[in-house]
Protein backbone atom coordinates (compact mmCIF):
# COMPACT_ATOMS: atom_id res chain seq x y z
CA UNK A 1 0.00 0.00 0.00
CA UNK A 2 0.96 3.50 -0.63
CA UNK A 3 2.02 5.77 2.40
CA UNK A 4 -0.64 8.25 1.28
CA UNK A 5 -3.60 5.55 1.68
CA UNK A 6 -1.83 4.14 4.75
CA UNK A 7 -1.98 7.65 6.56
CA UNK A 8 -5.92 7.54 5.36
CA UNK A 9 -6.69 3.96 6.51
CA UNK A 10 -5.41 5.05 10.21
CA UNK A 11 -8.99 6.04 12.00
CA UNK A 12 -10.18 2.57 10.77
CA UNK A 13 -7.59 0.85 12.45
CA UNK A 14 -7.02 -0.21 16.11
CA UNK A 15 -3.78 0.60 18.33
CA UNK A 16 -2.43 -3.10 18.91
CA UNK A 17 -2.48 -4.36 22.76
CA UNK A 18 0.13 -6.45 24.82
CA UNK A 19 -0.59 -9.89 24.85
CA UNK A 20 1.15 -10.21 28.46
CA UNK A 21 3.19 -13.58 27.75
CA UNK A 22 6.08 -14.47 29.61
CA UNK A 23 8.83 -12.09 28.20
CA UNK A 24 11.44 -15.09 28.42
CA UNK A 25 8.90 -17.33 25.97
CA UNK A 26 8.62 -14.39 23.81
CA UNK A 27 12.56 -13.93 23.56
CA UNK A 28 12.94 -18.14 22.83
CA UNK A 29 10.23 -18.03 19.91
CA UNK A 30 11.98 -14.92 18.80
CA UNK A 31 14.72 -16.94 18.94
CA UNK A 32 13.53 -20.13 17.22
CA UNK A 33 12.44 -18.14 14.57
CA UNK A 34 16.02 -16.17 13.68
CA UNK A 35 17.55 -19.45 13.53
CA UNK A 36 15.50 -21.37 11.31
CA UNK A 37 15.52 -18.49 8.99
CA UNK A 38 19.56 -18.29 9.70
CA UNK A 39 21.35 -21.12 7.28
CA UNK A 40 24.47 -19.94 9.20
CA UNK A 41 25.48 -20.79 12.79
CA UNK A 42 28.85 -18.71 12.42
CA UNK A 43 27.27 -15.17 11.92
CA UNK A 44 24.20 -13.14 12.07
CA UNK A 45 21.66 -12.43 9.29
CA UNK A 46 22.68 -9.91 7.18
CA UNK A 47 20.23 -6.93 6.19
CA UNK A 48 19.16 -8.12 2.87
CA UNK A 49 18.14 -11.66 4.40
CA UNK A 50 16.08 -9.63 6.79
CA UNK A 51 14.38 -7.64 3.81
CA UNK A 52 14.16 -10.84 2.25
CA UNK A 53 12.91 -12.33 5.11
CA UNK A 54 9.77 -9.66 5.81
CA UNK A 55 9.03 -9.67 2.19
CA UNK A 56 8.16 -13.24 2.20
CA UNK A 57 5.85 -12.96 5.24
CA UNK A 58 4.43 -10.31 2.74
CA UNK A 59 5.65 -7.30 4.72
CA UNK A 60 6.28 -4.53 2.64
CA UNK A 61 8.85 -2.09 4.09
CA UNK A 62 8.52 2.00 3.19
CA UNK A 63 11.10 4.84 3.88
CA UNK A 64 9.65 8.10 4.52
CA UNK A 65 12.01 11.31 3.89
CA UNK A 66 11.80 14.01 5.56
CA UNK A 67 9.26 16.17 3.70
CA UNK A 68 6.62 13.53 3.89
CA UNK A 69 7.94 13.45 7.53
CA UNK A 70 7.26 17.16 8.51
CA UNK A 71 3.90 16.54 6.56
CA UNK A 72 2.31 13.75 8.55
CA UNK A 73 4.25 14.20 11.99
CA UNK A 74 2.12 11.81 13.77
CA UNK A 75 4.54 9.54 12.07
CA UNK A 76 7.65 10.39 14.15
CA UNK A 77 9.10 7.25 14.52
CA UNK A 78 9.33 3.39 12.72
CA UNK A 79 5.69 1.78 13.13
CA UNK A 80 3.36 -1.26 11.17
CA UNK A 81 0.30 -1.44 10.04
CA UNK A 82 -1.21 -4.70 10.10
CA UNK A 83 -4.21 -5.33 7.45
CA UNK A 84 -4.78 -8.96 8.08
CA UNK A 85 -2.94 -12.27 8.03
CA UNK A 86 0.40 -12.00 5.94
CA UNK A 87 -0.77 -8.18 5.01
CA UNK A 88 1.43 -5.68 6.54
CA UNK A 89 3.61 -2.35 6.23
CA UNK A 90 6.34 -0.90 7.74
CA UNK A 91 7.53 2.44 7.83
CA UNK A 92 11.12 3.21 8.58
CA UNK A 93 12.24 6.77 8.21
CA UNK A 94 14.92 7.51 6.66
CA UNK A 95 16.76 9.53 9.78
CA UNK A 96 17.04 5.79 10.96
CA UNK A 97 20.82 4.90 10.87
CA UNK A 98 21.55 1.89 9.00
CA UNK A 99 22.93 0.16 12.21
CA UNK A 100 19.51 0.32 13.81
CA UNK A 101 17.43 -0.91 10.79
CA UNK A 102 18.22 -4.37 11.33
CA UNK A 103 16.70 -4.17 14.71
CA UNK A 104 13.66 -1.42 13.87
CA UNK A 105 11.95 -4.25 10.90
CA UNK A 106 12.17 -7.39 13.25
CA UNK A 107 11.02 -5.22 16.53
CA UNK A 108 8.24 -4.41 14.32
CA UNK A 109 7.81 -7.75 12.73
CA UNK A 110 7.47 -8.27 17.00
CA UNK A 111 4.70 -6.32 16.82
CA UNK A 112 3.21 -8.14 13.79
CA UNK A 113 3.57 -11.63 15.24
CA UNK A 114 2.43 -10.67 19.22
CA UNK A 115 -0.03 -7.90 19.26
CA UNK A 116 -2.02 -8.21 16.07
CA UNK A 117 -4.50 -10.77 15.88
CA UNK A 118 -3.46 -10.78 12.20
CA UNK A 119 -6.60 -8.03 11.98
CA UNK A 120 -6.72 -4.61 11.37
CA UNK A 121 -4.44 -2.68 13.38
CA UNK A 122 -1.08 -0.46 14.14
CA UNK A 123 1.62 -0.16 16.22
CA UNK A 124 2.06 3.20 18.53
CA UNK A 125 5.33 3.70 20.29
CA UNK A 126 5.64 5.12 23.79
CA UNK A 127 8.07 4.31 26.28
CA UNK A 128 9.54 1.75 27.99
CA UNK A 129 5.81 0.13 28.20
CA UNK A 130 4.88 -3.53 28.27
CA UNK A 131 3.81 -3.93 24.50
CA UNK A 132 7.57 -2.29 23.86
CA UNK A 133 9.26 -4.68 26.09
CA UNK A 134 7.63 -7.60 24.83
CA UNK A 135 8.57 -6.65 21.07
CA UNK A 136 12.14 -6.05 22.42
CA UNK A 137 12.42 -9.75 23.69
CA UNK A 138 11.29 -10.77 20.55
CA UNK A 139 14.22 -9.00 19.09
CA UNK A 140 16.32 -9.41 20.88
CA UNK A 141 16.22 -13.55 20.69
CA UNK A 142 16.02 -12.98 16.73
CA UNK A 143 19.09 -10.90 15.97
CA UNK A 144 21.33 -11.94 18.88
CA UNK A 145 20.79 -15.96 20.16
CA UNK A 146 22.43 -17.30 23.18
CA UNK A 147 24.86 -19.83 20.70
CA UNK A 148 26.42 -16.46 19.19
CA UNK A 149 26.23 -14.16 22.32
CA UNK A 150 28.38 -17.11 23.82
CA UNK A 151 30.64 -16.68 20.59
CA UNK A 152 30.54 -12.98 21.24
CA UNK A 153 31.75 -13.66 24.97
CA UNK A 154 34.40 -15.63 23.89
CA UNK A 155 35.92 -14.19 21.01
CA UNK A 156 35.55 -10.64 22.43
CA UNK A 157 35.11 -10.75 25.93
CA UNK A 158 33.66 -7.90 27.29
CA UNK A 159 35.29 -5.23 24.06
CA UNK A 160 31.78 -4.09 23.41
CA UNK A 161 33.16 -1.98 19.91
CA UNK A 162 33.75 -5.62 18.84
CA UNK A 163 30.25 -6.42 19.44
CA UNK A 164 28.65 -4.04 17.18
CA UNK A 165 30.22 -4.95 13.92
CA UNK A 166 29.73 -8.64 14.75
CA UNK A 167 26.10 -8.12 15.81
CA UNK A 168 25.64 -5.52 13.42
CA UNK A 169 23.41 -3.25 16.20
CA UNK A 170 23.87 0.06 17.99
CA UNK A 171 25.55 -0.27 21.63
CA UNK A 172 22.18 0.00 23.22
CA UNK A 173 20.47 -2.65 21.73
CA UNK A 174 23.73 -4.89 22.77
CA UNK A 175 23.71 -3.77 26.55
CA UNK A 176 20.71 -4.98 26.49
CA UNK A 177 20.93 -8.11 25.29
CA UNK A 178 24.14 -8.33 27.67
CA UNK A 179 21.91 -7.32 30.65
CA UNK A 180 19.20 -9.72 29.50
CA UNK A 181 22.09 -12.84 29.46
CA UNK A 182 23.75 -11.90 32.96
CA UNK A 183 19.80 -12.21 34.15
CA UNK A 184 19.30 -15.96 32.76
CA UNK A 185 22.50 -16.85 34.02
CA UNK A 186 22.11 -15.21 38.07
ZN1 LIG B 1 7.41 -1.03 19.30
Amino acid sequence: MTLKNLLKIKSNYKPMVKCNRNLREIFQEGETLGKKINKSNKRVLTPSEIHEFIESEKGEIHYIDMLQFKKHQDIFDTTIYVHKDKLFDIIIPMHVLDITKRYKMIHEYAHYILHSSKGRCYACHKGNTRIEQEAHAFALGFLMPTDLVEKAEKMYKQDINWWIPFFLLPQKIIESRIEWQKNKNG
